[in-house]
């Protein structure tokens, strides 16, 4: 009979597990604000990227992921915990960022995540922590230097689930958009001459630059892209913690201080960059994506 009760309870579990996780429309039940004071070590796992450089990136030497977004993740764990936090890192691409988050594997997304309207039916969103703007990738000796110059013979090689992707075809729907599963594959895709452009937000194209500087931006930026903390739905007492560690570490220092760390060097004075030094003023939604997530 003991394998009976273990099928059982087995069952049990899967049939809990279903219902918790309906549809992928799961959110944690105990508020992760709540969680994270009462807990000894409390442990807040982010989904970040792992192949952008300058924000995520996976270095072989430290075996870890590094980058703009992993150092702020880890100020605002330290700041929502009193230091006695542990910051997790689970690596997301931009098509698993939100099906990641809504299942429960992560508590909240820094991934270069642009606030749309679409995304924010599904997630909430912190206030913007970067501002970002789409452009071009293109090989050092290349014909294009806008998006103007794009025609019917150009191919684009965009990244799936990036609000890129979608804006790209909005904005020229006479070009071929090919979209590969992340910024790896998409700059792979480009070296081997498979697209005449990338197209992502400026500051991870001058990540790529930063690597590969055989290539170049072709003109300004074409969308707004402010960046948001991505956290589920019904997670006000976090959401409320968040905002509170964000607005701290931006006025102490900290903030700038990370900045100055990743893009001092790369970022020209002024925009993409920090909403404090952006000339791109308040930030606005980018185009709506629909449907790519
Ligand atoms: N910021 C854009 C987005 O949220 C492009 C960068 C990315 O793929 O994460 O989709």
């Amino acid at each position: 009979m003991k394998w009976m009760k273990h099928k059982l309870l087995g069952f049990s579990i899967l049939l809990m597990t279903l219902v918790l996780v309906g549809c992928g429309e799961a959110v944690a039940e105990v508020d992760i604000g709540t969680r994270i004071q009462t807990e000894e070590t409390p442990v807040l796992t982010w989904g970040v990227k792992a192949d952008t450089n300058l924000f995520g990136f996976y270095n072989i030497q430290s075996s870890k992921i590094e980058g703009f977004d992993i150092d702020i993740a880890s100020a605002l764990t330290d700041e929502m915990t009193n230091g006695n936090g542990i910051a997790d890192f689970v690596e997301v691409t931009s098509k698993t960022r939100i099906p990641l988050l809504k299942t429960g594997k992560i508590d909240g997304i820094l991934a270069t995540m642009t606030i749309t309207e679409e995304r924010e039916k599904q997630v909430d969103f912190s206030d913007v922590y970067f501002n970002g703007g789409q452009s071009l990738l293109v090989p050092e000796d290349s014909e294009i230097n806008s998006i103007e110059d794009l025609t019917e013979e150009h191919t684009v090689l965009a990244i799936k689930g990036s609000s890129s992707t979608q804006n790209m075809r909005e904005l020229s729907p006479q070009v071929e958009v090919l979209d590969l599963e992340n910024y790896s594959e998409g700059f792979v895709a480009l070296q081997s001459g498979q697209g005449h452009a990338l197209t992502t937000d400026d500051a991870i194209l001058l990540g790529m630059i930063d690597q590969n500087p055989n290539y170049r931006l072709a003109g300004q930026s074409f969308t707004e892209e402010p960046y948001g903390i991505a956290i589920n739905k019904g997670q006000d007492f976090f959401h409320e913690q968040l905002e509170a560690a964000l607005d701290t570490i931006q006025g102490n220092g900290v903030y700038d201080e990370i900045y100055e760390k990743w893009f001092g060097e790369i970022l020209p004075a002024g925009a993409p960059g920090s909403p404090s030094t952006s000339t791109t003023g308040a930030a606005e939604p980018a185009l709506d994506e629909s449907g790519d997530e």
